[in-house]
Order: C-alpha cells, then sequence, then structure tokens
C-alpha cells in the first residue's frame, strides 16, 4: 500500500512509554516521507477532527514523560457505529491513509471496530493492566510494576519498626497481573486478585500464622478490582484486630503508578512497537495488533486480540504462598 498521511492516537487509561511509542511513530513515518497527523484525545478527538501536524521536533523532548502528550479520552459514542461513521468521514475529508491506535483492551475493541468498516488500523499494545491478548506484556506494565513494588518496599521499612501488617490495593481492574507480580516481587504474604479471591477471615489466619511465624511486618496486596477491596478487609480486621497480631493499615495504590516517567523496559518496547507498526503499514498490512512476546515484536489480527481474553498463570499464586512462609 502507498501510504502518504497517517494519523495516530491515545485511548483509554494512560500509560507511562506511550509518549515514546508516539515519538516512534512519528519519527519512523517521517523517515519515509509520510505525513503525521496525531489526534488530541483519543477517539473523542478522532469525533471531532482534532488533528494536529506532527513533525520531528513535535515530538522532541518527550521520550522520558509517563503520561500522553496527545491526551486521551474515554468516548462512548465510539462504540456506536455512528460514532464511527463520524470518524470515518473526519478521517476521509483529511484524506488520512491509516490509523494507528495506542491502548489497551476497550480501545483495540473499538480499533478492530473501526478496521471491520474498511479502514486500514494498525494498534499498539498499551496499558499498565497487562490484560490485553496478543502481547506480553504492554507498553506501561513495566513502570507500573516498578513505582508499585517501591510503594510496598517502603511500606515494609515503617512497617518493620512497628510490627504493623500494610495492607496495600494495587491498580489492575479486572486483571491481577499487576499485583499478583507486584506481590511476588515485593515480598508479599498474601496476595488476593480477582483471578483467586482470599476471604478475610482466611487472610487474618494467614495474617496471624505469620505473626506467629517470628515476622515483625507484613504485606497484603490486594488488587482494585477484587470483590473484597482493602477498604473491605481492612473493616473486617478492625472487628478482630486481637486475632491477628497486627495492627493493620491501608493504602490505596491509585493514579500514582500511572503517572511516573516510563522505565527503560517501556521506553525500549514503545519504540520498538512505535517503528514496527509503520514498518507493518509499509508492508501493506493492517487489521492488526503490534505487541511483544518473548523479547521479540509480533503481530496478531485485531479480530483474534478481540475475541480473546489473556489468561494469567495462576501457578505464580501457589508461588507466592510457598515463598511468604
Ligand atoms: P486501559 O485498560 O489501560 O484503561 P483501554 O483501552 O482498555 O485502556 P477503555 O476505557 O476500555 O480503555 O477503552 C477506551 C475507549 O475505547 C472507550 O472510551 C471507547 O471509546 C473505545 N471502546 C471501548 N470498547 C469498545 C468497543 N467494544 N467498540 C468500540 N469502541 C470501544
Amino acid at each position: 500500500m502507498s501510504m502518504k498521511r497517517i494519523a495516530l492516537l491515545t485511548s483509554g487509561g494512560d500509560a507511562p512509554g506511550m509518549n515514546a511509542a508516539i515519538r516512534a511513530v512519528t519519527r519512523r513515518a517521517l523517515d519515509r516521507d509520510w505525513e503525521v497527523f496525531g489526534v488530541e484525545r483519543g477517539y473523542q478527538g478522532l469525533m471531532q477532527s482534532s488533528f494536529i501536524p506532527l513533525n520531528a521536533r513535535d515530538v522532541g523532548g518527550i521520550i522520558q514523560l509517563g503520561g500522553t502528550v496527545l491526551g486521551s479520552a474515554r468516548a462512548p459514542e465510539f462504540a456506536t457505529e455512528a460514532g464511527r461513521r463520524t470518524a470515518l468521514h473526519h478521517l476521509a475529508k483529511r484524506g488520512i491513509d491509516a490509523l494507528i491506535v495506542i491502548g489497551g483492551n476497550g480501545s483495540q475493541a473499538g480499533n478492530h471496530a473501526l478496521s471491520s468498516m474498511g479502514f486500514p488500523t494498525v494498534g499498539i499494545a498499551s496499558t499498565i493492566d497487562n490484560d490485553l491478548y496478543g502481547s506480553e506484556p504492554t507498553i506501561g506494565v513495566d513502570t507500573a510494576l516498578n513505582v508499585t513494588i517501591e510503594s510496598i518496599d517502603r511500606l515494609r521499612t515503617t512497617g518493620s519498626s512497628h510490627h504493623r501488617a500494610h495492607l496495600v490495593q494495587t491498580m489492575g481492574r479486572d486483571h491481577g497481573f499487576l499485583a499478583l507480580m507486584a506481590g511476588i516481587a515485593g515480598g508479599a504474604e498474601v496476595v488476593v486478585i480477582p483471578e483467586a479471591e482470599v476471604e478475610p477471615d482466611e487472610i487474618a489466619s494467614r495474617l496471624r500464622a505469620a505473626y506467629l511465624r517470628g515476622k515483625t511486618h507484613s504485606i497484603v496486596v490486594v488488587s482494585e478490582g477484587c470483590k473484597n477491596n482493602a477498604q473491605a478487609i481492612a473493616h473486617h480486621f478492625e472487628q478482630h484486630e486481637d486475632e491477628i497480631g497486627f495492627v493493620v493499615r491501608v493504602t490505596i495504590l491509585g493514579h500514582v503508578v500511572r503517572g511516573a516517567a516510563p522505565t527503560a523496559r517501556d521506553r525500549l518496547i514503545a519504540t520498538r512497537m512505535g517503528v514496527a507498526a509503520v514498518d507493518a503499514l509499509a508492508d501493506g498490512q493492517h487489521g492488526i495488533l503490534v505487541g511483544y512476546e518473548g523479547d521479540e515484536i509480533c503481530r496478531t489480527p485485531l479480530e483474534i486480540v478481540a475475541s480473546n481474553q489473556k489468561k494469567l498463570n495462576l501457578d505464580w499464586i501457589q508461588l507466592a504462598r510457598i515463598l511468604a512462609q
């Protein structure tokens, strides 16, 4: 396909490394003498025709920044055919030949829907939740994980001084990857994720056992999508504090884990994916997601991405328990 003009957007939750991907897409495309337009605020901006031309200098000084310089938004109208027709109308009016969508699960579902209407699109796998089929990991996961374990480490330090247990709630929506990996890397005593819920009674008895084994502190990592979130568990503990041994404190890690500067790993995978997305279009490929697998770039049809769920390897849960003894 001879490409002249492409647009790119970031959609859904922002992820550290999105800017590195924006920079790589732009400069790789400019290198091929294509024109590049950034779409502001994701699909919302696409439906409002918010295009800005990007040159090499416009994407300078952003590789080290978290978030996305193009902005992002939730855009429910894009899930309707009428919304997507509006988007297609604006793309045609600007003479855009193809669109690159940097985002997670929902964003790639939207991308698939647009691609199914006949417009050439390529996705780039980006979400801190790591819940997108077709990429292991996605852009942003490494940074979010590192920020999460840094917080856990600090809580462990203060916890040891006071014989406290800290209940830490991590991000991750319905997917427990971030909580489980942070729990293992942070040496948590108990990990609670939507894929493997643990009742408050059971958490309390595991904390009690850890206390009796002579631990000076305990960390419980809870994923935000759990039936019993950190607040619900803490409420239960308040009524049973003397049975646990430790005094329990709650920390909710919300959006702070999103805003960090991307790690080297996230910058590198974002850069490689950005380049690969442009190269895929140059090869005449579209309707695909560019992801990462075993340290290599991979391409997966958006149809497969949209119809599959990434599964968490639950062997890790057992391992987390063994290592907490
Ligand atoms: P993250 O998981 O990191 O938050 P995400 O891409 O999964 O990112 P969502 O809020 O789920 O974030 O989706 C972003 C946008 O994608 C939505 O606001 C909507 O515009 C579009 N979208 C989501 N699902 C669909 C769908 N089934 N069809 C069309 N568009 C969709």
